[in-house]
């Protein structure tokens, strides 16, 4: 099959199998080229490891600390006609790599949310890891069957009490336009936090404190997103910014619970903005994403998913170091995204960007390329009219 990119709104419905491996050889050479991370994580659960920053958490505890890691994702394999998801490749090809580098790779594909997938990861880690000494939480899903209530709940980006008007762009189109956005229910802000929160996080360490499957000084992480002002009204004060605080509020727990096993810790990491599946979907975000990225790459600043992860496992987490948390016990690795000079810059540009000047003051271009990457599409080296095999199996 010759497969291109099928771009439908803000997502691909096509993905490249080579194009991801290439992708995820990209991250791996990263990691890489940055020298061990050591002492570092040894036996690592990732739940959310087949994109965005959970791949890049396991890509480097994998090729970072020669960690053995098990993978936790919800991915869609292909069909008669259709590619697979782009997780469902990046998986493969991460697996291929750290099993041909001597290092055990086991995957479960299914949903993280249910009893039965944390089931089956606590007997894989019985039977093979024994313990685990870093659980990284890393899902982004806009829905959650509640596993004992049955109850689905779907997650929404909305603002909270007032609604939100501001300038947003269609990626895909090029079209920079404004966009009103009406306040959520109290049910939809209820759901959105039954989701993005931290119940699921909880229930997981629960369970494998009560498996006492975690070793000594276990830790966890979990992803958050803080932002400049321009979005908070969709973020950091929406729907999603108070599922956020919900999973500070969890964090907290578990870092209470991971403490009393051998001085462990929980904690919160905030992240930068990066073009990733779940990020795309958010009004306004990517407009201030193609800002920031024209911005951080002329201060020599930017970075991607792996960057990030790399500077949080070597400068806060791991070799040595201890995380610098903030005046609310965060770890910061959107640091260099919130500098004055680049936020003032941002709010310099954002009130003249229109359709006609997007590409000149903003980095569209840099977001388009990053945005087909997501799905293996635009990598040097792959023959993109060759044909190639989508079907490929779980490994
Ligand atoms: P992503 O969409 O790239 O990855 C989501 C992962 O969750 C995938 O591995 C997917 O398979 C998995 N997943 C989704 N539903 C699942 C389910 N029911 N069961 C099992 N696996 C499931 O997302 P991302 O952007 O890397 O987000 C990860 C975390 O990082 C989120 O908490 C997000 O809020 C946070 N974060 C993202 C950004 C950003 O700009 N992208 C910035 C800061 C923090």
């Amino acid at each position: 099959m010759i497969i291109k990119p099928k771009v439908r709104g803000f997502v691909c419905v096509t993905a490249h199998p080579e194009g991801c491996a290439a992708h995820v050889q990209e991250w791996i050479d990263h990691i890489k080229s940055k020298g061990a991370i050591a002492p570092g994580p040894k036996k690592v659960l990732v739940i959310g490891s087949s994109t965005g920053y959970g791949l890049a958490s396991r890509i480097a505890a994998t090729f970072g600390s020669g960690a053995a890691t098990l993978g936790i994702f919800f991915e869609r394999p292909s069909e008669e006609g259709r590619p697979a998801t782009p997780g469902w490749y990046n998986t493969i090809a991460f697996t291929r790599a750290a099993r041909a580098a001597g290092l055990y790779a086991k995957n479960l594909n299914g949903d993280a949310f249910s009893a039965d997938m944390k089931r089956q990861a606590l007997d894989l880690i019985r039977a093979d890891l024994g313990k685990v000494d870093l659980v990284v939480y890393s899902l982004a899903s806009p829905r959650r069957t509640h596993p004992q209530t049955g109850v689905v709940h779907k997650s929404c980006l909305k603002p909270v009490g007032v609604s939100y008007t501001n300038k947003t762009v269609d990626t895909d189109k090029g079209i920079v336009s404004t966009v009103t956005i009406d306040p959520a229910t109290g049910q939809e802000i209820a759901d959105t936090v039954a989701v993005m929160g931290g119940e699921d996080w909880e229930m997981w360490m629960n369970a494998l404190a009560e498996a006492r499957l975690l070793a000594p000084g276990a830790q966890s992480v979990a992803y958050s997103y803080l932002g400049p002002d321009v979005t908070w009204p969709i973020y950091k004060n929406g729907t999603i910014g108070l599922a956020k605080n919900d999973l500070e509020r969890a964090g907290r727990n578990i870092d209470s619970l991971l403490k009393l096993n051998g001085g462990g810790r929980a904690f919160i990491s905030v992240n930068k903005a990066l073009v990733t599946q779940a990020s795309s979907a958010i009004p306004v975000v990517p407009l201030y994403i193609s800002i920031l990225y024209k911005l951080m790459k002329a201060a020599g600043t930017h970075e991607g998913c792996i960057e990030q992860i790399q500077r949080l496992f070597a400068t806060q987490m791991y070799a040595g170091h201890t995380p610098q948390f903030d005046e609310a016990g965060r770890a910061r690795v959107d640091d260099w995204e919130m500098r004055p000079a680049i936020q003032a810059a941002v709010r310099e540009i954002w009130p003249r960007v229109t359709t006609e000047n997007l590409a000149v003051e903003t980095d569209i271009a840099g977001y388009r390329s990053e945005f087909l990457k997501l799905f293996g599409f635009g990598l040097a080296g792959v023959n993109y009219d060759a044909e190639t095999e989508p079907h490929l199996p779980m490994l």
